[in-house]
């Protein structure tokens, strides 16, 4: 195949095939080669993480996050509808169990307003409890709108439909250099080599390697943050209909312990957010020396760590210590007891932090000649991967010269 008109993916995780979905979508004469490390799709976040339809409440009016949320959750559920693939809008409640989070709740709702939510409402306590009967809190808000759905269920179908339209996803093959030369990349893998015009890097957790890959400069890093579960026990699943959160802290690009009840049957609590010490570690003991000492050498991690590490000494607390974890849980369910909790699953967030030790909190793709990097696309692209993929095909068209169209 002409390598002009071949356009190829890094990573089979739900953002890189709803790109390879919309590049065939918008020009079916283009060859798609999606090259993934794992031995099956949505094998890292993708595959690991609380299945909710982000209604987009949480993101600053006007920003990437709060555009692709509520573009991508009506795209997503419309999605839904037309392959079959089971979802529930089951509501969410965020909850504020404090006098001091009643301003923060009070700016969600003013963001959900500016975000075009529909069906918003603030809540007494007895109307919280009118919809979750065993949350506590002093005020709260309902979102009527946000499902739950099984994300990996997703991208086995995008993939489906990837390969009944012609594309290519070849497992078990990892990136490991990218060269340029003239108007093409060559790409080294663990499988050969493949040129291609455009390239582009949806490696989530590896994200930031493969953009150095090409030379690019260390600008930001991935730091890798393992969200931990426990389930509700099975005699206690009833203390939750739908799902609780409570009002995040604004400094965090993470939402908090909270209750999500899962398409598949059961109630999760959590995720935590905890430094992992292995890029795709989902166990506490997950330790890769590479991986510690490339963070350790980003300067600005350590800027981030000196800010925030009163809250990484908590979370490691609650991480190795069942009850403290319950205790943050009983805040919004003041009837669960750490008995009631079993432990569940993992995942592992991709958080880009700049040089100034700045969590980005905003979706960030960049575009330069032949390449596009997916550097931030933490919850809620899981959520958005559809809109996504639009946005970064619509730059394509706009910005690149795009001879693989024709
Ligand atoms: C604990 C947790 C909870 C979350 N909850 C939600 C939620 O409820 N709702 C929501 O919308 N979002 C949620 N998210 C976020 C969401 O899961 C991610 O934003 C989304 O999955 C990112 O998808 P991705 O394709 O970018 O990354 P990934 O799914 O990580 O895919 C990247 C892929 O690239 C591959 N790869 C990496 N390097 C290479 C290489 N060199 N060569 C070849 N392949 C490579 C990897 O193997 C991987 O399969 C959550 C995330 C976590 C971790």
């Amino acid at each position: 195949m002409d390598s002009d008109k071949r356009v190829v993916i890094i990573g089979a995780g739900i953002v890189g095939l709803a790109v390879a979905l919309e590049v065939l979508r918008r020009f079916p004469s283009a060859s798609v080669v999606v090259l993934e490390k794992e031995s099956c799709v949505a094998s890292h976040q993708t595959g690991h993480n609380s299945g909710v339809v982000h209604s987009g409440i949480y993101y600053k009016p006007g920003s990437l996050k709060a555009q692709l949320c509520v573009e991508g959750a009506e795209a997503l559920l419309n999605f839904c509808d037309e392959n079959e693939v089971p979802y529930e809008r089951c509501g969410k409640v965020i909850v504020a169990t404090a006098e001091n989070e009643l301003p923060r709740l009070e700016e969600l709702f003013r963001r959900g307003q500016g975000n075009g939510l529909r069906g918003l409402r603030l809540l007494s306590t007895g109307e919280i409890q009118e919809i979750e009967p065993h949350a506590a809190g002093i005020r709260g808000i309902h979102i009527p709108g946000t499902a739950i759905v099984d994300f990996r269920r997703v991208t086995q179908r995008y993939a489906e439909l990837i390969l009944n339209q012609g594309g290519a996803i070849r497992l078990k093959n990892e990136v490991t250099g990218l060269k340029r030369f003239g108007q093409s990349t060559t790409l080294e893998t663990t499988d050969g080599s493949l040129s291609s015009r455009l390239v582009i890097n949806c490696a989530g957790l590896h994200s930031d390697r493969v953009k150095r890959m090409a030379n690019d400069t260390r600008d930001l890093a991935i730091v890798p943050f393992r969200g931990e579960y426990y389930k509700i026990s099975h005699e206690k699943e009833y203390l939750v209909k739908g799902l609780i959160y409570p009002v995040p802290d604004p400094q965090f690009p993470f939402l908090g312990v909270h209750f999500t009840k899962r398409i598949g049957g059961g109630v999760e609590a959590g995720p935590n957010a905890v430094l992992a010490l292995k890029r795709e570690g989902y166990d506490k003991t997950s330790f890769k020396f590479r991986d510690v000492v490339e963070i350790a050498a980003f300067p600005g991690f350590w800027k981030v760590a000196s800010r925030h590490w009163q809250m990484s000494v908590g979370e490691y607390y609650r991480s190795w210590s069942k009850n403290a974890f319950a205790r943050a849980l009983q805040r919004l369910l003041p009837e669960l007891s750490a008995d009631d909790l079993v432990p569940g699953g993992s995942g592992v967030r991709a958080q880009a932090v700049d040089l100034n030790g700045k969590l980005i909190d905003d979706f960030h793709i960049t575009f330069s000649e032949g390449i596009v990097n997916v550097l931030n696309v933490p919850s809620p692209a899981a959520t958005a991967s559809l809109a996504i993929a639009r946005y970064i095909v619509d730059r394509i068209v706009l910005d690149m010269d795009t001879s693989f169209q024709h």
